[in-house]
């Protein structure tokens, strides 16, 4: 029985931003989390040698470096460095050549010949209004947008770009190559709604706050919001999963940060049939399979440029990228997936030591693919880097089907928690007016099940906790987050 006026259950980077609110709101917080450290997809470990670090599962933050949340947190007040790439993210292509995202939309127009005008004309006035880009993207999206023109100018954008008449803008195979690796973060079919969604918001960042790493790796995000809820008064029990909703009788709000699958099971047979259903029915998305090398020198891309980059995107010409995020969306494997890498010492050099660097590599797969991923990511990068296979001195590989293990959130290795599909964009976990109340009185879901859905911005805690702070505690101000 608990004896706090809020449990959460799980302290990934929505957990703990619910704690934060609702500690500062002078509530008694308690977190509990499975693993043995708190974090969730924001931790940060040695894996191979005690000096080198690798991050688990987030490694680069646009959204963290954007989100209204941690604008209000302040992460740079608290020690938290974002470092910025000179080169956002790249992407590499036969033949040595690449195109590159450079921070300065100018210099990335330079490089892109008779597109880079066009890429100026997509991007200026996304990051001329990016504020309200973020702020309509990032929220609960249940309420009218603040500035209409603001969304009549993403929406024409994501109609252009998540329908197939984007790429035929371009004229060279760079700049389509360069959206549609973006785009290809929205894990699933491409083209598609939610994708040029995904393309518009991380694509104009690049330009604008960044695409930056923490300094030190991403567990130093978790470590100043647990920072925060601790002097706030919260206390964390890890190595603790909750396994019935009764474990936590006597707290007046509760809030999961967990899948829906994660939700029914803790709520048993408590929840009303068609809100079970609705959850049932809810659609994971392809999966993740991640390879960390220990390597002993950055990566030899053939066109050395690369190296400058933070994020790395290996999936070939538009064309090839629309084929195997579609085949791999329908569940059927390709030989030559979609692979992101990140060798965060080209940023922050204090994460290697001589001949030892950490990568960071994940590819995208069906979900619950049970296939070890390290052939297949070593290979990927060795197309575009030949001799990389040589400078590996240790990797750890993890399938798909096995991060549900590490995780229970990565339902099938889906790091999104959910299918990014445009209804599930919005009705996530099940269509709610509030999507982050539940039918149980003083229930309440806070992962990125809920909208605005996957990354690290602390969105989906930090709306879920002022429902919480409305509903159950007749709070309806907001704490102030800033640090003190
Ligand atoms: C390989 C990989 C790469 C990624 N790269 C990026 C990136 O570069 N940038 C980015 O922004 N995002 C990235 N993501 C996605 C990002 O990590 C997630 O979107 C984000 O962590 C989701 O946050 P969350 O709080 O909803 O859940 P999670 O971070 O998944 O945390 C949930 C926590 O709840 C705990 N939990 C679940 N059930 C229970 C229970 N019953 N009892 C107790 N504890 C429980 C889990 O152990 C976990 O710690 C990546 C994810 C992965 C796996």
């Amino acid at each position: 029985m608990s004896t706090s006026d809020v449990a959460i259950v799980g302290t990934g980077p929505n957990g703990l931003a619910a704690g934060v609110v609702l500690a500062r709101a002078g509530l008694r917080v308690e977190l509990y989390e499975a693993a043995e450290t708190i974090g969730g997809g924001l931790r940060t470990a040695p894996l191979f040698d005690t000096g080198v670090v690798h991050d688990i599962c987030s490694a680069v933050h646009p959204m963290a470096a954007a989100s209204p949340f941690f604008r209000a947190f302040g992460l740079a007040d608290r020690g938290v460095e974002l470092l910025h790439p000179e080169i956002s993210y790249a992407h590499p292509l036969d033949g040595g050549r690449a195109a590159l995202a450079f921070r300065s939309l100018a210099e990335t127009c330079a490089h892109l010949g008779p597109d880079g005008p066009r890429w100026w004309r997509l991007m200026s006035p996304l990051l001329q209004h990016s504020e309200g880009v973020v702020d309509l993207v990032l929220s609960g999206q249940r309420s009218l947008p603040r500035d209409p023109a603001v969304a009549l100018l993403l929406a024409r954008r994501v109609a252009v770009h998540g329908s197939g008449l984007g790429p035929a803008r371009f004229r060279g195979e760079e700049a389509a190559a360069l959206l549609t690796g973006v785009a290809a973060h929205a894990v699933g079919k491409l083209p598609s709604l939610a994708s040029g969604a995904v393309a518009m918001l991380l694509g104009h960042l690049a330009h604008g706050t960044g695409w930056p790493l923490p300094r030190g790796g991403s567990g130093r995000i978790a470590a100043a919001m647990a920072e925060d809820i601790t002097a706030h008064g919260g206390v964390f029990h890890t190595g603790c999963p909750v396994e019935d909703l009764a474990e936590l009788h006597g707290a007046r709000a509760v809030l999961l940060d967990t899948s829906p699958k994660g939700f029914l099971a803790l709520a048993g047979d408590r929840l009303p049939r068609t809100y079970a259903r609705g959850l049932e029915r809810f659609r994971y998305g392809p999966g993740a399979a991640k390879v960390d090398f220990l390597v002993s020198e950055p990566i030899p891309w053939s066109d050395p440029a690369v190296g400058r980059a933070g994020t790395v995107h290996l999936g070939g010409t538009h064309a090839e990228m629309v084929r195997q995020e579609t085949a791999n969306a329908r569940g059927v494997r390709t030989r030559e997936p979609f692979v992101l890498v990140v060798d965060p010492a080209v940023t922050d050099p204090g994460r290697g030591l001589p001949g030892k660097r950490p990568v960071w590599a994940y590819a995208h797969v069906p979900n619950g693919d049970p296939t070890d991923p390290y052939e297949l990511v070593r290979a990927r990068i060795e197309r575009y880097a030949p001799g990389f296979g040589d400078t590996i001195i240790a990797h750890r590989s993890i399938a798909a089907a096995s991060y549900e293990t590490y995780n229970p959130n990565y339902v099938g290795g889906d790091i999104g928690s959910g299918a990014m599909t445009l209804y599930q964009s919005v009705a996530r976990p099940v269509p709610r007016l509030d999507p982050y109340r539940t039918p149980l009185p003083g229930v309440f879901l806070c992962s990125s099940a809920t909208p605005p859905g996957p990354s690290v911005h602390g969105m989906s805690g930090y709306l879920a906790a002022l429902s919480a702070l409305r509903h159950c505690f007749g709070i309806r101000s907001v704490p102030s987050l800033t640090p003190k």
